[in-house]
Order: structure tokens, then sequence, then C-alpha cells
């Protein structure tokens, strides 16, 4: 096995589609090489050699033989010998996995430096203020990264001389200063670990090579991988490289760049940089780095130069790049390039026009943006018609506003969103540390830090409101846990909202709104619609929602629940008094009460659908969801009595008393000991006939009114929770019936059908059966879920958080659907239709219509439609379109 692959130099062994075995920054570090653009060169250690590591506890011999070939190699390269006491190679070590982790693992630079060739250095570049910074560097961040002594010792160290000295900026540090520094280093060094800070640059070399290995199994790489489903046996790869140096003065710097905007999308380079100083400056946001386009005054052959080596990378990886340079007096180096890391609403404006530029095409488009970020375009933003109270301003980091309490450490917002809470995350500056907080929070407000910062690029990644580098605000130093800005104090727990969108943070809980789709974003999804081949439908009870729908792309309804008509306000009562009553002929009078509202109801959004596709169903829960509780009907008796509460004009408190406490013994006789079980569905329907014939009454006069004015209508009628055929059979007949009456007394015909939801297990095994009696199934994978688990939809947040912690349930399965269990039954009950009808449409309605894993699974299993909330729709129309690509 070859372990080492070199780059630059004219020796390139790599190229960009290695990335598994290369990692993606020694892939991209030899493909630029490749492409003749200026990389210092260096070495690749293969991810396989980490996988080897870990499997062996450290190198073999093999290994170490082979790397200090592929030193020589490199000493051979630059004509500079590592450990040289006149001109020594120093190299920086840096991991790579096959993906980018931001953060996650560790970087040395200047590797190589000792009490003997830092005279090299100093006397070869003639800048001994140089090589004794580097010194100093050097030793602090092997340090930290590879003897894991804590970074701020050496901060410490730092700041102490600068005090002492009088200075404020680093770049003041004199000769003398540096080496006093680098004294108390070597000091903490020994002190810490007991051994002298290592001299002999092998042993340096291998020592770093071993940690970057070794942090691949770091809590945080961990955590990282957990959240984004990276496995663990990919390992990372480890680059060796020589050093160019972005501190050896004015003419020299190091900066971040995306050849566009990562937040925005627009096609103008975005970035930043530091005039001396070294590359990891920049990304720690220690100091505060300036934007891209001043570097032209500044240095104008190397931003020329970077601008054109932009162009070239973006037309040959065919994607927006970020990348790391660092320029060594005048003269341009690129240290990395890769996919930028982006916005939703950069991606789906980025996609966009590289179409619209030719750079590639539709598909490719569509595949580029992510339903997770469209999903982030739908965030929340701040109601525009409410007054905001800014309280600072920071960056506009990653867009979307968000609401929470405030908590200062990634621990308190971890523990208090497992309490049910909503935080946002303050902090000063975020490492990689914070991860596990910053996912959990509703968005992270950091003091310090740049838009290439660690929170600003994790945060967009993650879709989180992010505002950074909002220096307006001080955390106290002190434990007490609070902020301050101006002569405000914010302590922890009160509520900010913070707008990562216009950098604004915000004392309260704003009201938040939902946004409107673009037109870039209206073109992806246009183009989408064009490759996607499963239906989209939107679950829509009222106009409002059904104009949502619409706008936003859906292609119907897939669910009316009508019982959400039966809730408003004035129509309680009626509803109430049609289920208490004790007779048919009482029910039915109350029913024809209802039978207008209904009727307005499906008439306009029959009317608003245009022709579309519209699937009513029948009205489905237990009918004490509609009841008042025993103890408010109590409590109000009590009112009554004490004069607390009014009596109804006309009434006295005798009848009054009789009506409630009738009233209380209906309830108590209709509660059910396993509602969700019980009498719901078409079980009501089958008691209950004239329920379901005043509904049919009502679907059947709107669709013949609305036909006589020349619109056209397609409802479809849908019979809930059947199990078995009889119930559809029994159900259906009452319907055509109705249905049938109606037309004849409107003299219309018009078209309708009727399908039924299949959402019990014996639903789906006998589903032949059921499909010869139905023109349409639509899984109701909510009750699926619930009676294939035996879980109560309503008590399972009891335990599905721990199962889901313990590992025993991947996700929870009211969320995505659970393939295996859940999934099988769909497939039997898809397979068992077809058998008996094989153009049986078929769809999903349940919350799983909207997921993008149950889409692409209602995809696989061939369902013709998903349904899903309105603002979901978008999500569902290009996950559908990739799940076909
Ligand atoms: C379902 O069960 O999946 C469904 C869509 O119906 P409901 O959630 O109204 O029971
Ligand atoms: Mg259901």
């Amino acid at each position: 096995v070859k372990y080492t692959y070199m780059f630059g130099a004219g020796q390139t062994e790599g190229k960009s589609d290695m990335k598994n075995l290369l990692g993606g920054k020694g892939a991209n570090l030899a493909e630029m090489a490749n492409l003749n653009i200026p990389v210092p060169p260096g070495f690749t250690i293969t991810t396989e050699a980490c996988t080897h590591y870990l499997a062996n506890k450290g190198l073999t011999d093999e290994m170490q033989t082979e790397i200090l070939a592929a030193v020589e190699k490199l000493e051979n390269a630059t004509g500079k010998k590592l450990g040289d006491n006149a001109d020594p190679l120093l190299v920086s070590v840096r991991s790579g996995a096959r993906i980018s982790m931001p953060g996650m693992m560790d970087t040395v630079l200047n590797l190589g430096l000792n009490d003997t060739s830092v005279e090299g250095l100093s006397s070869k570049t003639e800048n001994p203020r140089f090589a004794y910074d580097c010194y100093r560097r050097f030793i602090s961040m092997f340090s930290d990264v590879v003897l894991n002594i804590e970074f701020s010792k050496f901060e410490k160290a730092l700041e102490a001389q600068k005090k002492k000295s009088g200075i404020e900026s680093d770049t003041n540090l004199s000769v003398d200063d540096l080496k006093e520094i680098i004294a108390v280093s070597k000091k903490i060094v020994k002190d810490e670990k007991g051994f002298d800070f290592p001299q002999n640059p092998q042993e340096q070399l291998f020592m770093a090579i071993n940690a970057v290995f070794d942090s691949w199994n770091s809590q945080r790489a961990i955590t990282y991988r957990k959240i984004n489903n990276i496995p663990g046996d990919w390992g990372t790869a480890v680059n060796v490289q020589s050093m160019v140096y972005g501190n050896m003065g004015e003419m020299s710097g190091t900066g971040v760049a995306f050849t566009r905007n990562p937040s925005t999308g627009e096609n103008k380079f975005f970035g930043e940089y530091l005039i001396n100083a070294q590359g990891e400056d920049v990304v720690a946001g220690i100091r505060t780095p300036s934007e891209i386009s001043t570097l032209e005054a500044k240095i104008p052959d190397a931003y020329k130069q970077l601008i054109d080596i932009c162009q070239t990378l973006e037309k040959h990886f065919k994607d927006m790049q970020d990348i790391e340079f660092t320029i060594e007096e005048g003269c341009l180096y690129m240290l990395q390039t890769r996919s930028g890391k982006r916005t939703a609403k950069s991606a789906t404006t980025i996609a966009v026009e590289m179409v619209e530029e030719g750079l590639i095409d539709k598909k490719t488009a569509v595949m580029r943006v992510t339903p997770a970020q469209i999903d982030q375009l739908l965030h929340p933003m701040i109601d525009p018609k409410c007054e905001q109270k800014v309280i600072a301003k920071g960056l506009p980091a990653s867009p979307g506003a968000a609401v929470g309490k405030v908590v200062f450490t990634p621990e308190d917002a971890e523990e208090m969103v497992e309490k049910g809470e909503k935080v946002i995350l303050v902090r000063t500056e975020t490492s990689p540390e914070d991860i596990g907080g910053m996912y959990v929070a509703e968005g992270v407000l950091t003091v310090r830090g740049g838009m290439t910062s660690h929170a600003a690029v994790v945060g967009r990644g993650m879709g989180k409101p992010c505002v950074v580098g909002c220096g307006d605000i001080t955390i106290s130093e002190s434990e007490d846990k609070k902020f301050y800005v101006g002569d405000l104090t914010i302590s922890e727990h009160d509520y900010i909202t913070i707008d990562g969108s216009t950098g604004s943070v915000i004392l309260g809980q704003m009201p938040l709104i939902p946004p409107e789709i673009n037109e870039d974003i209206g073109m992806l999804l246009d183009w989408a619609d064009e490759f996607r081949t499963l239906g989209v439908r939107a679950n829509a009870d009222n106009p409002e929602d059904a104009i949502k729908a619409l706008e936003l792309g859906a292609e119907g309804i897939g669910l009316c629940r009508t019982e959400h008509m039966f809730f408003e306000d004035d129509r309680i009562p009626v509803v109430r008094s049609m289920i208490l009553s004790e007779t048919k002929a009482e029910r039915e009078k109350y029913l024809a009460e209802l039978l207008p509202m209904q009727r307005k109801d499906f008439t306009e959004i029959l009317r608003v659908m245009q022709g579309k596709p519209v699937t009513i169903r029948y009205l489905d829960p237990p009918l004490h969801e509609f009841l008042p509780k025993v103890f408010e009907l109590k409590s109000h008796l009590e009112d009554l009595k004490n004069g607390s509460a009014a009596l109804p004009q006309g009434i006295t408190l005798e009848e009054e008393t009789e009506r409630i406490e009738k009233m209380i013994d209906r309830v108590v006789n209709l509660h059910e000991l396993n509602p969700m079980l019980g009498h719901r569905g078409c079980r009501l329907g089958i008691t209950y006939p004239e329920i379901y014939n005043m509904q049919t009454r009502a679907i059947i006069e709107a669709a013949c009114s609305l036909h006589k004015e020349g619109i056209v209508v397609k409802p479809e009628l849908m019979i809930p929770l059947v199990g078995h055929v009889r119930e559809l059979e029994i159900t259906k007949k009452d319907v055509d019936e109705t249905a049938q009456k109606v037309m004849d007394e409107c003299g219309v015909q018009i078209e309708y059908t009727v399908g039924t939801m299949i959402e019990l297990p014996r639903a789906t095994m006998t589903a032949d059966q059921i499909a010869r009696k139905a023109d349409f199934f639509s899984f109701g994978t909510n009750d699926l879920t619930q009676t294939t688990f035996g879980f109560s939809r309503d008590d399972v947040a009891k335990f599905i958080p721990l199962y889901i912690e313990e590992g025993i349930l991947p996700v929870d399965p009211f969320v995505a659907i659970d393939q295996e269990g859940v999934g099988e039954l769909m497939k039997i009950g898809v397979k068992k239709g077809k058998s008996a009808k094989p153009d049986l449409k078929m769809g999903i309605c349940g919350e799983h219509g909207g997921e993008p894993s149950s889409i692409r699974f209602a995809y696989s299993i061939g369902l013709n439609y998903v349904s899903c909330s309105p603002y979901r729709v978008p999500i569902a129309r290009l996950t559908a379109a990739q799940a076909s690509i």
C-alpha cells in the first residue's frame, strides 16, 4: 500500500476525484497543482493510513519509513532541510477528511523550528522578529494541539509580555519580547509535561501526525460526525506542506474568501484577510480582518492573480469555491479550495445563476440545493409590522430570525432544550467544543469574529440564525452569566430575538412570520417540477391555507380535515349539541344547522382550487374532542350558583343546572379509555350515518353550484380509519346514494370519487379487497405509525426522547417513516392494492408527507403523490425531483 502522495513542485500524484483517499483538502491541493496554480509543495498521508494507524494504535515502521521518504522528496523540491541550522524547511501539518469538517480537526504551523533552526530562519530571512514570532506561535500551537496544554496559558504569557513592554498590538513585539515569551512558553511545557519542548523536527513531525490522526476520535469530531451522519470509519488524511509566511511584513498576509457571496449568492468575490498574519488568525476570529476588496490597493498584483485563480477554480470545479490563501512578500500561494458552504438563499441564487451562465445544467442545479436549505428559506422572519427595539448590531452571518432565552454555555443550552425551552446561545466566540450547544439552540450570537469565523461557517451550515462579531455587547468576565450593552444588563434566561439576516439583536420575544418565496427559488422549484414524477399536494382545511398551498406550488389538496371546520367559535355549540343529542331526530336538527356552514367551507375551498383535486375527509376524531371537560362544566355550574357567571337570557338557574348536569352525564357517558382507538373514523359514519350524509350533501351541493357557475371541481371523498372492506362498502353506499340524490335535486351531474385512508395495519394487509371498492388510497401514516408501533400518538413524548437518546430508535417515527416496520406494511398495501386495481391512485397524507427521507421512500414504493402542510410543499417539490434524478 502507498500511504503518501506528493503534490506541487512538478511531482503531483493525486487529483480531485481521489477525495476518499486523500481527503478533500489533499485531493484539491493536488488538483490545483495540476492546474498550475501556485501551491506550496507537500504531501498527503492517506485516510487509509489513518484507519491503519487507529487499528494499530500507532504508526507502523513501514508508514514511518514512507513518510520520511516523502519528507526527503519535499526537501529536494524546496532545497531546504528539516531542522537545518542555516535554512530550515518548515511545514504545516493539517487534517483533511473526505468532506470538510470545519474546525473539527487540528492544525500545526511552523513545524521544524527549534532553538537552533530558529536562528537559521532568522539569518536566512534577515528577519529575526519574524523568525522568533514563528517559533513562539509554533510552541503554543504544538503544545495546544499535540501536547494538550491549554492554549490560554500561552495567550496569558503573550499578554503579560505585551503589558510589561507597554505595547498593544502583537505586531509590535520586539525580538527580545519574543525571546522572553518563548522562554516562558518552554517553561510552561516543562511544568505541565515534565519534559522539555521536543527539539527534534522528525519527532515533532511524527507527534503532530499522530495528533491529527487521534483528533479523528476527539469528542468534538465525534459529535460533528453524529450530527452530520458521517461514518466513523472514514478517517482523516494529513497534509504536510512547506510553509509560506503571511507574517513577513506589510507585503504579506493571509485570507479566506469565497468566489461568490456565501450569504446572498451575489456573484461577487467575498472574503477577508489580515496583513502580516498567519492563517489561523483569520479563522479563529481573534483579530477582526479587513474586507477583501481593500487588498487590491495594498498588494495589487497578488490581488489580480487571486481573482484570476478564483475564476479558473470556479470554471474547473463548476461550483462556488471557498479558498484559503497566503501572500508571502507579494507572492501569492493557494492553501486550500473546496466547495463553499452557503446559506439556502445563496445556494439557490448560485445554482440558478450558474445555469444562466452555462456552467451547469438544470438537473445539477436542482441537486445543488438540499431540502434542509429550502427549509431554511422557509424559516420565520421578524414581523416587519412590529417595532423592533434593537439593542445591538452584529454581522448577519446566517439568515432567519430566532427567539429564545439567553444561555452562555453549550452545556446550559443542551440542558434547557432538554427541558423544552428555546434558547439563544451567546458566546464571546465559538469553537468546535460548542457544536452540540449550537445545534440545539434556536440561534447563536457572538461578540467576536468575522463572516468566516467558526460561528458563521457552522451556523450557515446548520441553517441556524446567527449574528457574529457583535462588538456592542460585552459578556461579563465573572461567572454571573450576564451580558451588557450600553446601560442594559441582560441576564441568563432573559428573552432575546436575533435576526441573522440583518445582524440585529432585539430585546424580548418578537413575533415571527414566515418568509416569501423569491424569484430564484421559484425558478429552481419550477425546474424541480420538470424532473419530478411524484405529485405534491397540501393538507389544507380552509381557503387561506389552500391559497398558500397553491402559491407554494401544490397541485391539489391531499387532505382536508373537516373536523377543523367544526372547531370554529360559532360552530362548536352546535357541534356539541349535535353530539349530545339523544335521538336521531334531534341530531339531524343540529346537523341541518351545520349543513350551510360546511357547504360554505367547501364552496370556498373548491373555488380556490380551480379544478385541482381536493380530497375531503369525513369526520374522523373521537367525539369527546369536541366536548367540554367535566371539571370545566362543574366549575361553570359552581360559578352560576354563586353568581360569578351569568345565566343565558330567559333561562332560570334550575333549568340551566338541569341542562348542565345532563351534559355532564352525557360527557361521562361518551368518555373513552382509548379514544384514539375508540369511536372515531368510519365507525362514526356507520353508527351515525346522518353525520356523513350531511357532509356528503354539503360537498355535493357546493360542487353542483360551482359547476353551474362554470367552475371545474374535482372533489375526492375520503373515508377515514377503514380496517375492513365492509366498513368502506357501507359508508360508500351512503355517500353514493346521498350524492345522487343531491345531484338529482340540483339537476347537475358532477364527477367525484370515493376513496379511503389506509391507516390501520389490517387495511394494508387486506388492501386488495379494499382496493376493489375504492377509487384511491391515501396512507395515513400518523395513525399507521401509532397502530403499528402501538404507540399512542398523544402520549409518545413521555418516552420517545429517551428511545432516541438510547439509540433504540434512530429518529422519531412520527417525524420520519419507520421504513422497516411501517414502511413494509405500506409496501404490502401498495402491492395488494395494485394487484386488485393496477392503476389505483395512491398517496400519503400523514405528517411524513413533508419530510425528505419519507418523501424519497414514498417515491421508491411507487406512490403517486405526497401531501403535506403548505409550508413544506417546496421541500417536497425539491425532494421529489431529487429522488427521480
Ligand atoms: C394520518 O393518520 O396520517 C392522518 C393524516 O390523519 P390524522 O392525522 O388526521 O389522523
Ligand atoms: Mg388518521
